[in-house]
């Protein structure tokens, strides 16, 4: 059987690693998405360079054929050769400028000597006049496939890698595509996809481990580029950003688990403080009188337990009573207050048997037998009569409790008298508790912080105090804070009520002190 102190431990661990999975997963995420948007980025950069260069070239290949087309020079003269030689010297991509007559090229300049390309059909025919010839094995010279493009008596042979800058390509697979053919492939064969098999962007092709780009820009002609790499080369290329994350991860990982270790440990610590308190008497109780709103008497209190650490620092309950109830020490909580206020009131509940304290009851007390026996055990020992301590019940607690009306009829047939506390706040209706036995209904303060205006006679507070009164509930509104609610709440026949209006919470010594003077009733009117 697993110990509470196991199951809280075992629990932190479960939400330790549940906490470590979700940050690694989370940042592998963040990770490859912003690998994979800088890499789109870099490629989309390379694309473009290669897709403006293309584009320039080919520009200028046509405004220097034209060029070429009005020289005066006599052809094949060495005054036009020159001329020819020096347009070619200063272009390294155009290996050769060829003169023609109708289908003989006469001469020209560069690698192609001896026999022609005469490439047997034009890939492209432009309404310029401009003949093209896109690379391939009909225009290849010496093994580099060159790209022809014709004007007139001219034509400039172009080799399409000069063009664009190997160098920036060196790790990765391209082909340049023009027009929807095929300009270059680097490395040659690389048996790249074509464009329109590709989306655009970055595609990851995890089966064949490879990521492909496609970029298209069409300023001039319709361009298109397509890269291929290994996966693995992208993750070389990211391998710093994923160690530094992958760091910052286990930073990221430390730290929580440095967090949950020490809430554990805090959390451990606090329970076995609080179970050292209530065995140990360290509770302390206050009480917040509870007054006849006619009068303005003091007709009782509500006991509130109080617990402040040893190191000084103060719990509220709205923390240890569900502490309490988890760890299996409502009960004894619940004790631990009766004994202190008997202890601290006893004598003045034996002198007035008018005098109430109200006891706030957890979940299982209902229906815990050893509740109800050290119950009367105590109440016999301090000779206090059972009618003198009310028991609070929350509207959770009942609908929690199996067989409620019968543990509410035994613990009344005891002589205790019971209130249900903060009703509203839950699902009971009030045809619900017509089937209980129960003495006291108290308003939830929400409720009574609604009193602000005169119309709220038509509000929720108004129907639950005419049931009440069907019912023959007394009723006490809790959270009382200003004449004006406690004036209304008179009005419509409330006959008691609670709050930091009349009272705050008060030690015994307090309360004892504001009951005999009877301070409440000038606080009405
Ligand atoms: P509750 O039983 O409804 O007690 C009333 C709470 O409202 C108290 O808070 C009280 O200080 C506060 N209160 C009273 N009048 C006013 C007012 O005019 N304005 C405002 N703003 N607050 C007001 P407290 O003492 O912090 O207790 C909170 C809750 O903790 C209690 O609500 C009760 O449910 C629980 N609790 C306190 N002591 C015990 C205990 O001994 N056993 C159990 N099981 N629960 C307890
Ligand atoms: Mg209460
Ligand atoms: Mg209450």
């Amino acid at each position: 059987m697993l110990t509470r102190r196991d199951k809280v431990l075992l629990a932190m661990l479960a939400a330790a690693l549940l906490g470590i999975l979700l940050v690694m997963a989370l940042l592998g995420w963040y990770l490859w998405r912003e690998s994979v948007v800088a890499e789109e980025a870099r490629l989309g950069r390379l694309a473009s360079h290669l897709g403006e260069q293309t584009e320039q070239a080919i520009v200028d290949a046509s405004d220097l054929l034209d060029h070429l087309n009005r020289l005066e020079a006599v052809p094949c003269s060495p005054e036009h050769l020159d001329a020819l030689q020096e347009a070619a010297i200063v272009r390294p991509h155009v290996r050769a400028i060829g003169y023609w007559q109708a289908t003989e090229r006469q001469c020209g300049v560069g690698f192609i000597q001896g026999l022609p390309l005469k490439p047997p059909q034009a890939s492209r025919i432009y309404d310029t006049g401009v003949i093209a010839w896109w690379p391939g094995p009909d225009t290849a010279v010496g093994g580099v496939e060159l790209f022809l493009i014709r004007f007139g008596e001219y034509d400039l042979a172009i080799d399409p890698w000069l063009v664009i800058n190997p160098g920036l390509l060196a790790e990765q697979k391209v082909e340049l595509w023009v027009e929807g053919m095929s300009m270059a492939v680097h490395p040659p064969g690389a048996g790249l996809p074509p464009p329109t098999e590709l989306t655009p962007g970055l595609t990851v092709d995890r089966a064949n481990k490879l990521i492909l780009a496609r970029f298209s820009l069409g300023t001039l002609f319709p361009i298109d580029i397509v890269a291929m790499q290994p996966l693995g080369l992208f993750w070389h290329r990211y391998f710093p950003t994923l160690i530094g994350a992958g760091l910052l991860g286990m930073l990221l990982a430390v730290l929580w688990l440095f967090v949950v270790l020490h809430y554990s440990r805090h959390h451990l610590s606090l329970l076995a403080e609080l179970r050292d308190a209530i065995g140990g008497g360290q509770l302390s109780v206050v009480y917040q009188p509870i007054v006849d709103l006619s009068s303005g008497c003091c007709v009782g209190a509500e006991a509130l337990a109080r617990w402040r650490r040893d190191n000084g620092e103060a719990i509220g309950p709205d923390v240890f009573v569900p502490m309490a109830e988890e760890s299996g020490q409502a009960t004894d909580l619940t004790l631990a207050v009766l004994r202190v206020v008997l202890a601290e009131l006893g004598d003045l509940l034996r002198s007035d048997p008018n005098l109430v304290i109200n006891l706030n009851l957890s979940g299982g007390d209902l229906a815990s037998p050893r509740f109800s026996q050290a119950l009367t055990r105590m109440l016999q020992t301090a000779k206090v009569a059972p009618a003198s301590i009310k028991l609070e019940i929350t509207e959770c607690s009942l609908l929690n409790t199996s067989h409620v009306s019968k543990h509410i009829s035994s613990l009344r047939a005891l002589g205790h008298r019971i209130a249900i506390d903060d009703f509203g706040t839950g699902y009971s209706s009030l045809v619900y508790l017509e089937n209980l036995e129960l003495d006291t209904l108290k308003i939830d303060k929400t409720f009574v912080d609604a009193i602000e205006s005169h119309a709220v006679t038509s509000s929720v507070i108004g129907h639950i105090i005419e049931m009440a009164s069907s019912l023959r509930l007394d009723i006490v509104a809790e959270g009382i804070e200003s004449a004006h609610q406690a004036r209304w709440l008179l009005e419509q026949r409330v006959a008691f009520g609670q709050g930091y209006h009349f009272s705050r919470p008060l030690t015994a010594e307090h309360f004892r002190h504001w009951c005999d003077k009877g301070t409440g009733a000038a606080a009405i009117t």
